[in-house]
């Protein structure tokens, strides 16, 4: 589903990503791990073009993400079609970005009422079975000011998947809540991984990693240091800066 090959990535003098790497298969659930600064927000940015890479290639289910190829040279890609790539990816952010005028299932229909051209019965129809999904059933009509921090990501995690995407990023989904609530948006990411869902999560959770992900990859000065699997990751870290990483979080 996500091929990302050579990438490097600049904010201005500064490289924060170092020929990176990374192939996700359908069905995936990849973990990133790694210390603060070493350009994972910034590499799960770039793969749905909310950041522009400066070299090498990143194709979603195939597809060239954000640029064109002629002749061999990359070319930024027409707005219109970097929103039709985006399309099929959902993403969830640390802060919830829900629209605060509408209601919770308000927040879920608008994008595919509006962009996929669904009709409102229907969309509506599926915003509520989305909603029930993430245990909210009752909650389709309160605005995002009167639910918990939690309630707000999992229904931002509603709005996602009500686009149908065919893969789902997570930027520290769960950082900026509080202890509490941690766990039951981490419920619903688990339910969606053993679901099949393809997903790769920036997470500091090590307890989700070690639960639902298939590979660990740990980022450290911008280049990917490891990917393996999560058992050998907790058990015998290849690098002693993961070594190092871990004896800091676990
Ligand atoms: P954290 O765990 O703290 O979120 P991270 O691994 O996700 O860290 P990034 O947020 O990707 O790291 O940041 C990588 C580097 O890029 C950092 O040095 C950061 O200061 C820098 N950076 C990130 N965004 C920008 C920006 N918009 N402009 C300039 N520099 C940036």
């Amino acid at each position: 589903v996500v091929e990302a090959i050579g990438v490097d990535k600049y904010f201005g003098a500064h490289q924060v990503l170092k020929d990176v790497s990374l192939t996700v298969k359908r069905g995936e659930v990849v973990v990133i791990v790694g210390p603060s600064g070493s350009g994972k927000t910034t590499f799960i940015r770039c793969i749905n073009h909310l950041e522009k890479i400066q070299k090498g290639r990143i194709l979603v289910n195939g597809h060239l993400i954000g640029y064109r190829e002629r002749n061999g040279r990359l070319y930024e890609d027409a707005e219109r079609n970097i929103a039709r790539q985006r399309r099929e990816i959902g993403m969830v952010f640390q802060r919830f970005n829900l629209f605060p005028h509408l209601t919770a299932l308000g927040n879920i229909v608008e994008a595919p009422i509006q962009v996929r051209g669904i009709a409102r019965a229907e969309a509506v129809e599926t915003g509520k079975a989305l909603l029930a999904r993430v245990g909210l059933a009752d909650k389709a009509n309160s605005y995002p000011a009167q639910l918990s921090g939690g309630q707000q990501q999992r229904v931002a995690i509603a709005r996602a998947l009500a686009m149908r995407p065919s893969l789902m990023l997570f930027d520290e989904a769960t950082s900026a809540l509080d202890p509490e609530m941690i766990g039951e948006v981490l419920e619903v990411m688990k339910e969606l991984a053993r679901e099949g869902m393809t997903m790769i999560a920036v997470t500091h959770e090590m307890g989700f990693a070690r639960e639902v992900a298939d590979r660990v990859v740990m980022m450290d000065e911008g280049r990917i240091i490891e990917d393996t699997d999560p058992t050998r990751f907790f058990t015998a870290p290849a690098s002693d800066r993961s070594k190092a990483f871990l004896a800091r979080i676990l």
